[in-house]
C-alpha cells in the first residue's frame, strides 16, 4: 500500500459497499476506525443519494485496541439488526480493523441469528474497490442461493428456447452487475431494460442495484443472465452458470456496433427474432427515434469529417476502455494512440486488444505515469475517468470521462446511458463536443483580435453597418513594419495585406507604431535593417502568449514562428510577431 493524493480504485471494503448500498434489505457491518466512516460522502456527496448507506461501523478508537475489540464487534452486529431487521447482513473490515485480526464475519456467524451473514474476507493490501465489489456480489450470491443449488446428477438445463416454447411466455433475464457509484449505471439499467423490452425479453430481477435480498433468492428463475458490468457480476454470472446452468449474455452493448451484437446474442440466446428491431434500426438516416442511435449517421456527416484521424487516448476500467477503445476506431474513425486500465485484473484483454491495433496498453493504476504518458502521446481527445479529466484539463486537452472513478457531474440529473442506442447519441455528444468547443475556443483565441471579433464589430450578416467599426480601426496598417498582421487591431475592413521581400531593408520605426511594449522596446535591436538571423529569441510576453495555445499544437506554432522570424530577420520574437506568423502562414 502507498499513500497517494489520487486513487482511481478505493479499498475492497468500499466495493462491498456499492453491493450494499445498491440493495434493499441488505445490511453491512463493517469492523473500522472512526475515520472510515468518510466512505459515506462517497455516496450521499458524490451520487447525491438521499440516504446513507446501509453501513454501521464499529468506529474503534485507539483506546479500544488493549480492550476487546471482538466483542465490540458482536455488540454492533447485534445493534445493527436489533436496529434495521435487515433480510441478510454483511460483515466485514476495512484495512487497519484487518491487521487486528478479530474475524468479524466469522463472530457474526457464530451469533445465530435468525437471517444469512455474509462474512467478506477482503485482503485490503491486495486487492481493490471493483473486486470487493465483485467478491462481494458472488458471497451475497452463493450463500442465498447454495441450499438451492441442484443436486449433482440432476438433469441439465433445457436451451432456452424449447422451455419458453413450451411454457408459452416470453423469455426473461436478470441485468446483474449494475451498482452504485458505478458509471451512468443508473441510466444504462434503463436503456437496456428498455431495448429488452422491444425485442420481447422481461426483466426478471436486476442485481445488485435495487435488488432486495428475496430477488437474489429469485435469480435462477430467469432463463440468462445478461452481465452488463463484468468487473462486478462476471465470477456471481460464471457460478451460477455452473450451479443452475444459466447461460450467460457476455457482450456490453457500450456503442452502435457493440449494441446490434448485444441484440444479436440475445436472439441466440432466448431464441427471439430480433431481425425487426435490428433492421428497423439500420434503416433510418436522419430521423431519431428510440430504436436507433443518430451516431452512424452525425459522424457521416460533412460536420464530422474533420474529426476523422483525431488522436485519442483511452483510459479507465477495462470494460468501458474497450467499448469506447472500439467506438474511437470503428464508428468514429478516430486514432487511438494509447490505451490502458488500473484495472490489473482485465489487463489481459486490454493488452489484446492493444496490441490489435498496433500501441502498447498502460496498466497501471499511478495517475502520474498516465498523465506522462498523455503528454508524450500527445492526443487530441482523453477519454479517461475523472482523474483524466484533470490530467488533460492541467495540459489544455479536450476530455470526456467514460469510466470510473467519478464525480458529480458524471451523476447528471437527466437520463444519459451509455449503453443501447441512446447510449450511442450521448457518446457521440459528449465526446464530440469538447472537441467542437476546444477548436471553437482556439479559434477564438487565435483570432480575438481580428476585425470581426473586435468589441466594434457588427453581426458579419448586417453588411449594412459593417460602416459602424471605428474610423480608426478601420484604417489600413501604414506603418506596419512587415507589411502583415503585425497589429491586427488596426488592421480592420483592410483589403489583403501585401507582405514585403524578406530581404529589402527595413527602415527603423517607432517602437509605439509596431505595437512594442516598454519592455520588448528596451530589449529592441538599434539596427533595424534586416540581416540574416540563425539564432532568435523569445520576449517574456511572446513566449507567454504561446503558452495560450492549446499544447498539441503549440509545438508547430513556435516553429512556425521561428521559421518566420528568421526567414524575416527577426531575432527576437514579440507577441506581434507571433501573430504575423500565424497570419503568414494561414494565407
Ligand atoms: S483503514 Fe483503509 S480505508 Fe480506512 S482510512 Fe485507513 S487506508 Fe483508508
Amino acid at each position: 500500500m502507498e499513500l497517494t493524493l489520487w486513487t482511481y480504485e478505493g479499498p475492497p471494503h468500499v466495493g462491498a459497499m456499492r453491493i450494499a448500498t445498491s440493495m434493499k434489505g441488505l445490511h453491512y457491518v463493517l469492523h473500522a476506525p472512526q475515520g472510515d466512516t468518510y466512505a459515506d460522502l462517497l455516496f450521499t456527496m458524490i451520487e447525491r443519494r438521499d440516504q446513507r448507506p446501509p453501513v454501521t461501523y464499529t468506529t474503534f478508537q485507539a483506546r479500544d485496541l488493549g480492550g476487546d475489540t471482538a466483542e465490540l464487534v458482536k455488540q454492533s452486529v447485534r445493534d445493527a439488526y436489533e436496529r434495521f431487521k435487515p433480510d441478510a447482513m454483511l460483515v466485514g473490515e476495512s484495512c487497519t480493523a484487518e491487521l487486528i485480526q478479530d474475524q468479524p464475519g466469522s463472530l457474526a456467524q457464530g451469533m445465530n441469528l435468525p437471517v444469512p451473514i455474509v462474512p467478506l474476507e477482503l485482503p485490503a493490501y491486495s486487492k481493490k474497490e471493483n473486486w470487493g465489489a465483485s467478491e462481494t456480489f458472488y458471497h451475497l450470491v452463493r450463500t442465498l442461493l447454495l441450499p438451492m443449488q441442484p443436486a449433482p446428477g440432476t438433469a441439465s438445463r433445457e436451451p432456452v428456447p424449447a422451455v419458453i416454447a413450451r411454457e408459452g411466455r416470453r423469455p426473461r433475464v436478470n441485468l446483474l452487475g449494475a451498482t452504485a457509484l458505478g458509471f451512468r449505471n443508473r441510466d444504462d439499467v434503463r436503456e437496456v431494460t428498455r431495448l429488452l423490452q422491444d425485442l420481447g425479453v422481461d426483466i426478471h430481477v436486476c442485481a445488485p442495484l435495487n435488488a432486495t435480498v428475496a430477488d437474489i433468492r429469485r435469480l435462477p428463475e430467469a432463463d440468462a443472465n445478461v452481465v452488463l458490468y463484468p468487473e462486478v457480476a462476471d465470477t456471481a454470472a460464471r457460478w451460477l452458470q455452473k450451479a443452475f446452468g444459466m447461460p450467460i449474455v457476455k457482450t456490453v452493448p457500450i456503442g452502435v456496433l457493440a449494441t446490434r451484437e448485444f441484440i444479436e446474442e440475445i436472439g441466440r440466446v432466448t431464441g427471439v427474432d430480433v431481425t425487426p428491431v435490428l433492421e428497423r434500426e439500420r434503416a433510418g438516416t436522419a430521423q431519431a427515434d428510440a430504436s436507433r442511435s443518430m451516431l452512424p449517421w452525425y459522424s457521416r456527416s460533412v460536420d464530422s469529417t474533420y474529426l476523422t484521424g483525431k488522436r485519442v487516448f483511452v483510459f479507465g476500467d477495462a470494460t468501458h476502455v474497450l467499448a469506447a477503445a472500439r467506438i474511437a476506431k470503428d464508428e468514429l474513425g478516430f486514432n487511438v494512440v494509447g490505451i490502458g486500465t488500473y484495472d490489473r485484473a482485465f489487463a489481459r484483454a486490454v493488452r489484446e486488444y492493444a496490441a490489435s491495433i498496433g500501441v502498447d496498453a498502460l496498466i497501471s493504476d499511478d495517475y502520474l505515469a498516465v498523465e506522462a504518458k498523455v503528454s508524450e502521446l500527445a492526443p487530441e481527445l482523453v477519454l479517461g475517468t475523472q482523474m483524466e479529466r484533470h490530467i488533460a484539463k492541467r495540459l489544455g486537452v479536450p476530455c470526456a470521462v467514460i469510466s470510473a472513478p467519478i464525480h458529480v457531474q458524471d451523476v447528471p440529473a437527466r437520463h444519459s446511458p451509455q449503453m443501447g442506442f441512446e447510449g450511442a447519441n450521448v457518446i457521440f455528444d459528449t465526446w464530440v463536443h469538447p472537441l467542437m468547443m476546444g477548436l471553437e475556443e482556439h479559434l477564438l483565441h487565435m483570432f480575438r483580435d481580428d476585425f470581426e471579433f473586435g468589441d466594434g464589430a457588427s453581426p458579419s450578416h448586417l453588411h449594412a453597418s459593417a460602416a459602424a467599426v471605428a474610423p480608426a480601426q478601420a484604417q489600413a496598417p501604414s506603418s506596419d513594419r512587415l507589411g502583415t498582421l503585425a497589429t491586427p487591431r488596426t488592421f480592420a475592413n483592410s483589403p489583403t495585406p501585401t507582405p514585403i521581400d524578406a530581404h529589402e531593408p527595413v527602415a527603423p520605426e517607432a517602437a509605439s507604431a509596431v505595437g512594442l511594449t516598454e519592455e520588448e522596446e528596451e530589449s529592441r535591436p538599434v539596427s533595424a535593417v534586416r540581416t540574416p538571423v540563425t539564432v532568435v529569441t523569445w520576449l517574456g510576453p511572446a513566449e507567454a502568449e504561446l503558452k495560450k495555445i492549446p499544447f498539441f499544437v503549440r509545438g508547430k506554432a513556435r516553429r512556425n514562428t521561428e521559421r518566420y522570424a528568421m526567414d524575416h530577420g527577426i531575432s527576437e520574437i514579440t507577441v506581434d510577431t507571433l501573430y504575423d506568423a500565424k497570419a503568414y502562414y494561414g494565407r
